[in-house]
Protein backbone atom coordinates (compact mmCIF):
# COMPACT_ATOMS: atom_id res chain seq x y z
CA UNK A 1 0.00 0.00 0.00
CA UNK A 2 1.15 3.43 -0.88
CA UNK A 3 -0.28 7.13 0.56
CA UNK A 4 0.22 8.47 -2.98
CA UNK A 5 -1.39 8.09 -6.40
CA UNK A 6 1.16 9.51 -8.35
CA UNK A 7 5.12 9.68 -7.69
CA UNK A 8 7.60 10.99 -9.68
CA UNK A 9 10.79 10.48 -8.32
CA UNK A 10 14.03 11.81 -9.24
CA UNK A 11 12.73 12.39 -12.84
CA UNK A 12 15.16 14.16 -15.42
CA UNK A 13 13.69 13.93 -19.32
CA UNK A 14 15.97 13.94 -21.90
CA UNK A 15 15.41 14.88 -25.93
CA UNK A 16 17.62 14.68 -28.92
CA UNK A 17 16.89 17.15 -31.64
CA UNK A 18 18.66 16.64 -34.88
CA UNK A 19 20.36 14.06 -36.70
CA UNK A 20 23.43 11.72 -36.00
CA UNK A 21 24.51 9.02 -34.35
CA UNK A 22 25.41 8.40 -30.46
CA UNK A 23 26.68 10.79 -27.79
CA UNK A 24 27.44 13.50 -30.36
CA UNK A 25 24.76 13.66 -32.87
CA UNK A 26 22.47 15.97 -32.78
CA UNK A 27 21.09 18.69 -29.82
CA UNK A 28 20.30 17.30 -26.30
CA UNK A 29 17.51 19.52 -24.54
CA UNK A 30 16.93 18.74 -21.21
CA UNK A 31 12.64 18.82 -20.46
CA UNK A 32 13.57 17.86 -17.25
CA UNK A 33 15.61 18.00 -14.24
CA UNK A 34 15.61 15.45 -11.23
CA UNK A 35 12.14 16.41 -10.88
CA UNK A 36 10.10 14.65 -7.59
CA UNK A 37 6.53 15.33 -6.26
CA UNK A 38 4.02 13.17 -5.13
CA UNK A 39 0.30 13.42 -5.82
CA UNK A 40 -1.59 12.03 -2.58
CA UNK A 41 -4.42 8.77 -2.72
CA UNK A 42 -7.52 11.54 -1.32
CA UNK A 43 -9.27 13.96 -3.45
CA UNK A 44 -7.54 17.28 -4.41
CA UNK A 45 -6.47 19.30 -7.50
CA UNK A 46 -2.68 19.79 -7.50
CA UNK A 47 -1.68 22.99 -9.95
CA UNK A 48 1.55 22.25 -11.96
CA UNK A 49 2.19 26.27 -13.33
CA UNK A 50 5.05 27.25 -15.29
CA UNK A 51 5.62 29.12 -18.47
CA UNK A 52 5.64 27.35 -22.16
CA UNK A 53 8.34 25.40 -22.36
CA UNK A 54 8.88 24.35 -18.44
CA UNK A 55 8.04 20.88 -18.98
CA UNK A 56 4.63 20.94 -18.09
CA UNK A 57 3.47 19.02 -21.06
CA UNK A 58 6.40 16.62 -20.26
CA UNK A 59 5.13 15.82 -17.26
CA UNK A 60 1.53 14.93 -18.48
CA UNK A 61 2.65 13.00 -21.22
CA UNK A 62 5.00 10.75 -18.43
CA UNK A 63 1.94 10.37 -16.28
CA UNK A 64 -0.21 8.95 -18.89
CA UNK A 65 2.70 7.13 -19.83
CA UNK A 66 2.83 8.23 -23.65
CA UNK A 67 6.93 8.92 -22.49
CA UNK A 68 9.40 6.88 -20.38
CA UNK A 69 11.83 9.15 -18.08
CA UNK A 70 15.72 9.45 -19.41
CA UNK A 71 16.33 8.81 -15.39
CA UNK A 72 14.61 8.40 -12.49
CA UNK A 73 10.80 6.36 -11.85
CA UNK A 74 7.17 7.49 -12.60
CA UNK A 75 5.12 5.62 -10.62
CA UNK A 76 1.28 5.29 -10.21
CA UNK A 77 0.11 3.43 -6.81
CA UNK A 78 3.22 2.41 -5.80
CA UNK A 79 3.94 0.67 -9.60
CA UNK A 80 6.00 1.99 -12.02
CA UNK A 81 3.27 3.25 -15.15
CA UNK A 82 5.37 1.39 -17.71
CA UNK A 83 4.69 -2.39 -15.65
CA UNK A 84 1.18 -1.07 -15.42
CA UNK A 85 0.96 -0.50 -19.17
CA UNK A 86 2.66 -4.06 -20.15
CA UNK A 87 0.48 -6.04 -17.93
CA UNK A 88 -2.86 -3.89 -16.61
CA UNK A 89 -3.00 -1.17 -19.38
CA UNK A 90 -7.12 -1.24 -19.53
CA UNK A 91 -7.10 -0.83 -15.45
CA UNK A 92 -4.75 2.22 -15.97
CA UNK A 93 -6.43 3.63 -18.75
CA UNK A 94 -9.72 3.40 -16.85
CA UNK A 95 -8.13 5.22 -13.40
CA UNK A 96 -6.09 7.41 -15.05
CA UNK A 97 -7.83 9.47 -17.93
CA UNK A 98 -6.62 12.91 -19.40
CA UNK A 99 -8.22 15.93 -20.54
CA UNK A 100 -5.99 17.70 -22.88
CA UNK A 101 -5.76 20.90 -24.32
CA UNK A 102 -7.70 20.76 -27.46
CA UNK A 103 -10.28 17.56 -27.19
CA UNK A 104 -10.70 17.90 -31.06
CA UNK A 105 -8.09 15.24 -32.11
CA UNK A 106 -9.71 12.82 -29.43
CA UNK A 107 -12.90 12.91 -32.15
CA UNK A 108 -13.22 11.25 -34.96
CA UNK A 109 -14.54 13.99 -37.39
CA UNK A 110 -16.68 11.42 -39.34
CA UNK A 111 -18.36 10.14 -36.42
CA UNK A 112 -20.82 11.75 -33.88
CA UNK A 113 -19.27 12.52 -30.38
CA UNK A 114 -21.31 10.06 -28.92
CA UNK A 115 -19.25 7.55 -30.04
CA UNK A 116 -16.37 8.15 -28.15
CA UNK A 117 -18.50 8.24 -24.74
CA UNK A 118 -20.09 4.83 -25.85
CA UNK A 119 -16.78 3.25 -26.66
CA UNK A 120 -15.06 4.04 -23.28
CA UNK A 121 -17.73 2.61 -21.68
CA UNK A 122 -17.78 -0.66 -23.90
CA UNK A 123 -14.06 -0.95 -23.39
CA UNK A 124 -13.19 0.34 -20.23
CA UNK A 125 -16.54 -0.52 -18.09
CA UNK A 126 -17.73 -3.62 -20.34
CA UNK A 127 -21.05 -1.93 -20.50
CA UNK A 128 -22.84 -3.52 -24.10
CA UNK A 129 -26.27 -2.25 -23.74
CA UNK A 130 -26.85 0.18 -25.93
CA UNK A 131 -29.57 2.18 -23.97
CA UNK A 132 -28.12 1.42 -20.35
CA UNK A 133 -25.26 3.36 -21.86
CA UNK A 134 -27.79 5.77 -23.29
CA UNK A 135 -29.41 6.32 -19.92
CA UNK A 136 -25.86 6.73 -17.84
CA UNK A 137 -24.33 9.56 -20.91
CA UNK A 138 -27.83 11.29 -20.29
CA UNK A 139 -27.49 11.36 -16.74
CA UNK A 140 -23.52 12.62 -17.00
CA UNK A 141 -23.87 15.14 -18.85
CA UNK A 142 -27.16 16.38 -16.71
CA UNK A 143 -25.29 16.13 -13.54
CA UNK A 144 -22.15 18.75 -15.42
CA UNK A 145 -25.37 20.82 -16.31
CA UNK A 146 -25.24 19.81 -19.78
CA UNK A 147 -28.37 19.41 -22.62
CA UNK A 148 -28.43 16.47 -23.71
CA UNK A 149 -30.24 17.14 -26.30
CA UNK A 150 -28.35 20.33 -27.54
CA UNK A 151 -24.53 17.82 -27.88
CA UNK A 152 -25.59 14.16 -28.27
CA UNK A 153 -25.98 13.26 -31.99
CA UNK A 154 -23.78 16.15 -33.40
CA UNK A 155 -20.47 16.08 -35.19
CA UNK A 156 -16.98 17.19 -33.21
CA UNK A 157 -17.25 20.18 -35.76
CA UNK A 158 -20.90 21.07 -34.33
CA UNK A 159 -19.40 22.05 -31.26
CA UNK A 160 -17.70 24.81 -29.55
CA UNK A 161 -14.21 23.87 -27.95
CA UNK A 162 -16.06 24.32 -24.65
CA UNK A 163 -18.75 21.51 -25.59
CA UNK A 164 -15.85 19.45 -26.86
CA UNK A 165 -13.58 19.93 -23.51
CA UNK A 166 -16.80 19.54 -20.61
CA UNK A 167 -17.66 16.29 -23.01
CA UNK A 168 -14.39 15.07 -21.91
CA UNK A 169 -15.40 15.56 -18.01
CA UNK A 170 -18.43 13.86 -18.83
CA UNK A 171 -16.64 10.96 -19.73
CA UNK A 172 -14.19 11.20 -16.69
CA UNK A 173 -17.88 10.93 -14.72
CA UNK A 174 -18.46 7.87 -16.31
CA UNK A 175 -15.37 6.20 -16.31
CA UNK A 176 -15.06 7.79 -12.61
CA UNK A 177 -11.20 7.50 -12.95
CA UNK A 178 -8.76 7.66 -9.52
CA UNK A 179 -6.67 10.77 -11.48
CA UNK A 180 -7.31 13.24 -13.99
CA UNK A 181 -4.41 14.74 -16.01
CA UNK A 182 -5.63 18.02 -17.00
CA UNK A 183 -3.34 19.51 -19.70
CA UNK A 184 -4.12 23.30 -20.23
CA UNK A 185 -7.60 22.52 -20.21
CA UNK A 186 -9.14 25.88 -20.62
CA UNK A 187 -6.42 27.71 -22.70
CA UNK A 188 -8.57 27.15 -26.11
CA UNK A 189 -12.20 27.98 -24.35
CA UNK A 190 -13.44 31.25 -24.00
CA UNK A 191 -13.94 32.82 -20.86
CA UNK A 192 -17.83 32.20 -19.77
CA UNK A 193 -17.52 28.41 -20.62
CA UNK A 194 -13.85 28.33 -18.92
CA UNK A 195 -15.35 29.03 -15.44
CA UNK A 196 -18.25 26.28 -16.20
CA UNK A 197 -16.05 24.10 -16.92
CA UNK A 198 -13.92 24.65 -13.82
CA UNK A 199 -16.79 24.39 -11.51
CA UNK A 200 -17.60 21.04 -13.81
CA UNK A 201 -13.29 19.84 -12.19
CA UNK A 202 -14.40 20.80 -8.52
CA UNK A 203 -17.53 18.86 -8.52
CA UNK A 204 -16.07 16.00 -10.01
CA UNK A 205 -13.17 15.85 -7.44
CA UNK A 206 -16.54 16.33 -4.99
CA UNK A 207 -18.79 13.95 -6.12
CA UNK A 208 -16.26 11.13 -7.23
CA UNK A 209 -13.29 12.21 -4.87
CA UNK A 210 -11.31 11.69 -7.45
CA UNK A 211 -7.45 13.96 -7.58
CA UNK A 212 -6.26 16.23 -10.26
CA UNK A 213 -2.99 17.25 -11.49
CA UNK A 214 -3.84 20.29 -13.30
CA UNK A 215 -1.18 21.83 -15.57
CA UNK A 216 -1.58 25.07 -16.41
CA UNK A 217 0.06 28.60 -17.21
CA UNK A 218 -2.59 30.47 -15.94
CA UNK A 219 -2.42 31.01 -11.95
CA UNK A 220 -5.86 32.42 -12.03
CA UNK A 221 -7.50 29.61 -12.78
CA UNK A 222 -4.97 27.41 -10.89
CA UNK A 223 -5.71 29.94 -7.20
CA UNK A 224 -9.20 29.15 -7.99
CA UNK A 225 -9.54 25.22 -8.00
CA UNK A 226 -6.25 23.84 -6.39
CA UNK A 227 -5.28 22.62 -3.23
CA UNK A 228 -1.60 22.77 -3.84
CA UNK A 229 0.64 24.59 -6.48
CA UNK A 230 3.59 22.69 -8.06
CA UNK A 231 5.59 25.81 -9.01
CA UNK A 232 8.02 24.79 -12.40
CA UNK A 233 10.64 26.76 -14.15
CA UNK A 234 13.34 25.57 -17.27
CA UNK A 235 12.48 21.60 -16.04
CA UNK A 236 13.28 22.29 -12.39
CA UNK A 237 10.16 22.54 -9.49
CA UNK A 238 11.10 25.75 -7.75
CA UNK A 239 8.59 26.18 -4.93
CA UNK A 240 5.41 23.81 -3.74
CA UNK A 241 2.91 24.52 -0.98
CA UNK A 242 -0.55 24.89 -0.28
CA UNK A 243 -2.07 26.89 -3.14
CA UNK A 244 -3.77 29.56 -0.64
CA UNK A 245 0.06 30.33 1.01
CA UNK A 246 1.84 30.33 -2.35
CA UNK A 247 -0.75 32.94 -3.59
CA UNK A 248 -0.74 35.12 -0.80
CA UNK A 249 2.73 34.43 0.10
CA UNK A 250 5.15 33.34 -2.79
CA UNK A 251 8.79 32.96 -1.95
CA UNK A 252 10.26 32.11 -4.71
CA UNK A 253 11.39 35.00 -7.01
CA UNK A 254 9.85 33.21 -10.00
CA UNK A 255 7.14 32.59 -7.98
CA UNK A 256 6.84 36.43 -7.09
CA UNK A 257 7.01 37.07 -10.69
CA UNK A 258 4.25 34.59 -11.25
CA UNK A 259 2.05 36.43 -8.84
CA UNK A 260 2.24 39.34 -9.74
CA UNK A 261 0.89 39.38 -13.24
CA UNK A 262 -1.92 38.21 -11.84
CA UNK A 263 -4.76 41.16 -12.12
CA UNK A 264 -8.11 39.76 -11.01
CA UNK A 265 -8.26 36.61 -8.43
CA UNK A 266 -11.72 35.44 -10.38
CA UNK A 267 -11.82 33.36 -13.42
CA UNK A 268 -15.37 34.51 -13.91
CA UNK A 269 -13.76 37.82 -14.44
CA UNK A 270 -14.20 37.47 -18.49
CA UNK A 271 -11.66 39.72 -20.60
CA UNK A 272 -9.47 40.12 -17.27
CA UNK A 273 -8.37 36.84 -17.35
CA UNK A 274 -6.09 37.73 -20.57
CA UNK A 275 -4.90 40.49 -19.25
CA UNK A 276 -3.80 38.92 -16.29
CA UNK A 277 -2.44 35.55 -18.20
CA UNK A 278 1.17 36.11 -18.75
CA UNK A 279 2.54 35.48 -22.11
CA UNK A 280 6.51 34.13 -21.34
CA UNK A 281 6.87 32.74 -24.04
CA UNK A 282 10.30 34.38 -25.59
CA UNK A 283 12.05 34.13 -22.48
CA UNK A 284 12.18 30.62 -22.84
CA UNK A 285 15.33 31.48 -24.76
CA UNK A 286 16.50 32.60 -21.46
CA UNK A 287 17.97 29.10 -19.97
CA UNK A 288 21.20 28.98 -17.98
CA UNK A 289 23.48 26.24 -19.12
CA UNK A 290 24.82 26.31 -15.36
CA UNK A 291 23.38 27.57 -12.00
CA UNK A 292 19.95 28.34 -11.14
CA UNK A 293 17.90 28.25 -13.87
CA UNK A 294 15.99 31.55 -13.38
CA UNK A 295 19.11 33.63 -12.47
CA UNK A 296 19.14 35.57 -15.48
CA UNK A 297 15.92 36.74 -14.59
CA UNK A 298 15.94 37.09 -11.08
CA UNK A 299 16.40 40.67 -9.14
CA UNK A 300 18.19 38.92 -6.21
CA UNK A 301 20.58 36.95 -8.22
CA UNK A 302 23.83 36.62 -6.46
CA UNK A 303 27.48 35.33 -7.07
CA UNK A 304 26.40 31.58 -5.98
CA UNK A 305 23.26 31.24 -8.07
CA UNK A 306 25.98 31.08 -11.08
CA UNK A 307 27.57 28.65 -9.79
CA UNK A 308 25.51 25.98 -8.01
CA UNK A 309 21.78 24.90 -8.20
CA UNK A 310 19.83 25.13 -4.98
CA UNK A 311 17.88 22.49 -3.48
CA UNK A 312 14.44 21.87 -3.51
CA UNK A 313 13.66 22.22 0.67
CA UNK A 314 11.26 22.33 3.35
CA UNK A 315 10.50 26.29 4.43
CA UNK A 316 8.17 25.12 7.00
CA UNK A 317 4.26 24.81 6.86
CA UNK A 318 4.94 22.48 4.41
CA UNK A 319 6.35 24.72 1.89
CA UNK A 320 9.41 23.98 -0.23
CA UNK A 321 11.43 26.48 -2.21
CA UNK A 322 14.72 26.13 -4.29
CA UNK A 323 16.78 29.45 -3.72
CA UNK A 324 19.69 30.27 -2.32
CA UNK A 325 17.54 33.01 -0.11
CA UNK A 326 16.11 30.61 2.07
CA UNK A 327 16.64 27.78 4.51
CA UNK A 328 20.25 26.94 5.51
CA UNK A 329 21.26 27.46 2.29
CA UNK A 330 20.50 31.59 3.11
CA UNK A 331 23.41 31.48 5.95
CA UNK A 332 26.02 29.76 3.85
CA UNK A 333 25.66 32.62 1.48
FE1 LIG B 1 17.42 34.19 -7.63
FE2 LIG B 1 19.61 33.01 -6.74
FE3 LIG B 1 17.23 32.38 -5.72
FE4 LIG B 1 17.90 31.63 -8.19
S1 LIG B 1 18.86 30.96 -6.28
S2 LIG B 1 15.97 32.49 -7.54
S3 LIG B 1 19.06 33.39 -8.89
S4 LIG B 1 18.29 34.35 -5.58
Amino acid sequence: MTDHLLKFDNVSMIFKIGGGLGLFGGKRVVALNDVSFTIPDKPGIVALVGESGSGKSTIARLALGLLRPTVGQVLYRGREISEWLKSDKYRFRREVQAVFQDPYGIYNPYYKVDRVLYLALRKLMRINDREYAQSLIVNAMKTLGMRPEEVLGRYPHQLSGGERQRLMLVLSLLIKPRLLIADEPVSMIDASLRAIFLENLLELKKTLGISCLYITHDLITANYVADEIIVLCHGKIVEIGDATNVIRDPLHPYTKLLVDSMLLPDPRAGKAIEAASIDVRSLSELKPEKGCVFRYRCPYAMKVCVEGVPDLIEVGDGRKVACYLYGEQASSV
